[in-house]
This record gives structure tokens, sequence and C-alpha cells, in this order.
């Protein structure tokens, strides 16, 4: 098997997801979505070194993800674009395996397609090591259709013969390089590396692509992509966790509840935003895996989370979660506060935890209750909540 070398592009800003921040980065089935791309090269023998290029600034959040695979030999930062983004991977490319050979076979990979397999990367290193090139596409089955500016068919388009394409697309190393010399001095910007080769006038063979090596677009894409990760590493053990916590009320200070703001007289009291909401789930998620709790992890004595959101804490615990092997499946909170209504806030508080805990709101509840005027609940004198966390573990080759 020729050995090959993978730059795999991770420095796009996902507007499409209607989140902020670099998509490769949101939870996938307990795991940073890049670390399930970068786990199918680590699995692929015919992969010998990785770049990876992230967003500038992103590098340190990616090196604690590549900090565990062996094949990654560089992390850069890309550029505006993702012609810039390939280039200043390919630039970091070794040139020669950890062993010592030649890597003379360049794999080009979205980062977003995290569910592309070890096979599909071994038949594109083989075909470009044979033919110079390899482009991974599937037969385009939906009827296509140009559509004009007002929202009406213009034309139905000949579909025969047409692809999607995927990735990694993949090419002999002197090839790429000289697509990419000739693109720039050209000023040509292509949307993907093959329409560059293709312009040298090489042919550009067909792999058979994966219906499953979607790339993570939108917002939905993600709990397609786990339902898949689901049936290829099945969850081998499963815990739960209860947790419990107290906030006192006092004027003067904001209500922050499951991440949400909520305007009310009283607000809680605490070193960070006191999201009591949160602080159980935290609690919930940490037991369930016997790693502590919230106080043991971000200390109030620590000033680095003085007025934290605790949303940031909820996301650090599902980091830890996933250092520790677990992810989180399903989650119950209950509220316990005398007032204002919450009701209204549920939706907004249940999305805000399903996508820090990289699940769909489905696997999200939260409930509240008032306790009839008893006890320090129900004089307004604080408020409280429970949680339940059910957390998973799956064996993986
Ligand atoms: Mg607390």
């Amino acid at each position: 098997m020729t050995p090959a070398a993978a730059v795999i592009v991770a420095a796009g800003r996902g507007r499409r997801m209607g989140r902020g921040g670099n998509k490769v980065f949101l939870p996938l089935a307990g795991r940073p979505l890049l670390w399930w791309t970068l786990r199918a090269f680590e699995a692929c023998p015919a992969i010998a070194g990785v770049v990876i290029v992230v967003g500038e600034g992103e590098e340190e959040d990616a090196g604690k993800i590549a900090a565990r695979f062996a094949k990654i030999r560089a992390i850069c930062p890309g550029g505006e674009t993702r012609g810039q983004s390939v280039t200043a991977g390919l630039a970091r490319l070794p040139e020669r395996a950890e062993a010592g050979g030649p890597l003379p076979i360049v794999a080009v990979h979205d980062g977003a397609r995290p569910l592309v397999t070890p096979a599909l990367i071994a038949a594109c290193v083989e075909t470009a090591a044979a033919r110079g090139a390899a482009l991974p596409a599937l037969p385009i089955t939906d009827t296509l259709k140009r559509v004009r500016p007002d929202g009406t068919v213009q034309a139905t388009v000949e579909r025969a013969g047409l692809y999607g394409a995927q990735t990694p697309q993949t090419f002999r190393r002197d090839l790429l390089l000289e697509a990419y010399a000739r693109a720039r001095a050209e000023g040509y910007e292509g949307t993907d590396d093959a329409s560059l080769v293709e312009r040298l006038g090489h042919p550009v063979p067909i792999v058979p692509g994966e219906p499953e090596n979607l790339k993570v677009t939108v917002a939905d894409d993600l709990p397609r992509a786990a339902a898949v990760l689901d049936r290829r590493f099945p969850i081998a053990e499963t815990r739960v966790g209860l947790g419990y916590d107290v906030h006192r009320l006092v004027e003067g200070r904001p209500l922050v509840l499951g991440g949400v703001p909520i305007r009310h007289s009283h607000g809680l009291e605490g070193h960070s935003d006191a999201d009591v909401l949160l602080h159980a789930l935290c609690d919930a998620l940490l037991g369930a895996c016997a790693l502590g709790d919230i106080g043991l992890h971000f200390p109030n004595t620590d000033p680095r989370y003085r007025g934290i959101d605790s949303r940031e804490l909820l996301r650090a615990v599902v980091r830890l979660l996933a250092d520790a092997g677990w992810e989180p499946r399903q989650v119950d909170v209950t509220l316990l506060a005398e007032a204002p209504r919450i009701r209204p806030h549920v939706p907004a508080m249940q999305s805000a935890i399903a996508a820090d805990l990289g699940l769909s709101p489905d696997r999200v509840s939260v409930k509240a209750t008032t306790s009839e005027r008893l006890g320090f609940v129900g004089r307004q004198d604080g408020m409280a909540a429970w949680a339940v966390a059910t957390v998973a573990r799956r064996d993986l080759p």
C-alpha cells in the first residue's frame, strides 16, 4: 500500500449552523465532531501522517482533541478561503513518514465530514496511487431544478452523468502542488481540490462515495450523524447520576436559569451566574461517572469562575466526561421555584442545554414546580433544582 498524508481542513465558520464558532468543536456522540474525523484517519492503515488546519486561535483547542491520536504531525491556522486553508496545510505536510519512507499521496478532507470510513480513505489512496487522482462521489438521485430568484422553476436540469463530490479528494502530491500553484497564479478559486486538478487537464477518476459521508452543515445534521455513530459503535455501558443544588434569592442580581436570562424582581446569589438548574445538571453528569462534583472541578474560591456563564461550566463538564470515555445520553431536571412562571422559558432552556450536551432537545427534559408556599422555596428565600442524567460509554475499536 502506498503511504499517504492527509490534510484535514476545519477552518470554516459554519454560519449555516446557526451557532457561533467552528462547528468541528461541537459535541457529537459525546466527542467533539473533529474527534470522529481524526479517528477515521487514525484507523486507516494507508494514512501515515495528518495535518489539521483550523481557524486562527483554535490551534490549542484542536491540539487537545488531537492529543489522543498518534498520526497528527502538525496543527496550523488556515486562511480566509478554503483554498488558502488547504495551501497552509500543504505547506506543513511532512515530506516523509515517521518511519522514514516518502509520502507521495495526499488526501484532502473536510473536517466537517466525521462519518468518513477508513475503507473509503483507503480506496481513494489506492486509486490516486494508481491513477494520480481520486474523487469520492455518488450519482445524484434527486431530479435537479434550476430555480429563478422569485422561487419558481426555470428549468429541469438533465441529471444523467451528474455526481455529488465528497472528500477525501486524493492526489499525487506533485500533481496537487502543481494544481494549487497554477490556481494561485491565475487567481482561480475553486470550491474543491479536484476542480484545480481538472484545470491542469489531468483525468480525475471517481471512487464510489458513501451515502453516510455527510458534511455537517446545518444543526439538524448533528442528530443524523449521531444516529449513524450509534449504529456503528453501540453503547457498551450505561449509568445514571443524581444532582441537587440550592441558591439564595437576593435583590440586585440577574436571574439565569437553564442558561436563559429571565426577568424577575430577584436573582440568585452565587460566585458564578448562580444558575441553580445547570449546577444540579452538572452534578448529575459528574455523579453518573463518579467524577466528583462541580465544587471539586470549579471551586468558588477560584477567581476564574467569578460571574462565569454556567453554560461554560456545563460544556467543560461534557469535556471531562469525554476524557473519561463517557457521553451524556438523556437528562431530566426539575426546578423548585415559587415565582416567576417558568414554563414559557422551557423551550429556550431545552435548546441551550441540548446544544451544550450535543443531544437533540427531545432528550432534554426541563420542568418546574412550586413548593406550595412551604419552606425556603415557598417563602421565596431561594430556589432549588434536582437533576437526573444518563451517561453512556461505547467500545471504540
Ligand atoms: Mg450552585
